[in-house]
């Protein structure tokens, strides 16, 4: 299949950030999203809505993303934020306190070893993510007495085959609800292209008629239920020809 096949007429594109336009393997820091990738959506935006669809914070997807989003749905789907409003679900209110105690818990069994990311939506704690894609060694067994009692207090455990680092959230949201909300919010009909590159998008995938699994080196062997596959490096190259579909 080539990305010739690729429908391109879509009324919306909604989009997962890390390791689809931007690189994978870089710190937090220096992430940023690709420059003819951004340059692209920058364009597409003018004519249909862009959002993006992240495991990230609002304060770090916003300011990498804002030239050409027009919603973002962060700490996977459970805060949403557009232009004018912020959506955050009460029930994350009531598991904050174990989400802290477990902070807690993390920073003193692993603190120096790993990045450990804290998820705020707004005021609240709503999640953590544990991340040694930088760190040269990390003791596996103390992340997984971690991620233990984080299933066994009711947290909601993201792994991801090929990314080294794990989330933590309060509730288990996944993106395919931030898509129907994101559909909702910004009414917008299909069809829909959603990009995506690890399994935590394929909840995402099943819930769009343009599902585009976007492939590098970490991924090509993990099991992406998306209908329509492009490379990284040609990522530009099929958001050309939308943004050449949705001008005409
Ligand atoms: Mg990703």
């Amino acid at each position: 299949m080539s990305i010739e096949d690729i429908p391109t007429r879509v009324n919306a594109i909604f989009t997962d950030y890390d390791g689809t336009i931007s690189p994978v393997d870089v710190s937090r820091e220096e992430s940023r999203t690709f420059p003819e990738v951004e340059r692209v959506l920058c364009e597409i935006s003018k004519y249909i809505p862009v959002a993006i669809v992240t495991t990230k914070t609002y304060s770090f997807i916003y300011p990498r993303t804002r030239s050409f989003a027009h919603a973002w749905a962060c700490c996977n789907g459970i805060e949403i934020v557009t232009r004018d409003r912020r959506y955050i679900p009460c029930e994350v209110y009531e598991k904050e306190r174990i989400v802290k105690e477990l902070l807690a818990k993390t920073k003193e069994l692993l603190n120096g070893t790993v990045l450990i990311e804290e998820k705020w939506a707004g005021p609240v704690l709503v999640g953590f993510c544990i991340d040694w894609r930088l760190s040269k060694t990390v003791d596996m067994e103390k992340v997984n007495v971690i991620v233990s009692e984080a299933r066994e207090r009711g947290l909601y455990v993201i792994t991801y085959s090929g990314h080294p680092f794990v989330d933590i959230f309060a509730v288990s949201y996944d993106k395919g609800f931030a898509v129907e909300k994101l559909k909702e919010i910004l009414k917008v009909s299909e069809p829909i292209m959603y990009l995506g590159d690890s399994e935590n998008d394929n909840p995402a995938f099943e819930r769009v008629q343009v599902p585009v699994a976007v492939i590098h080196e970490k991924n090509r062997m993990s099991n992406l239920k998306a209908k329509y596959r492009v490379e990284q490096r040609d990522l530009p190259r099929l958001l050309e020809r939308v943004l050449q579909a949705v001008k005409h």
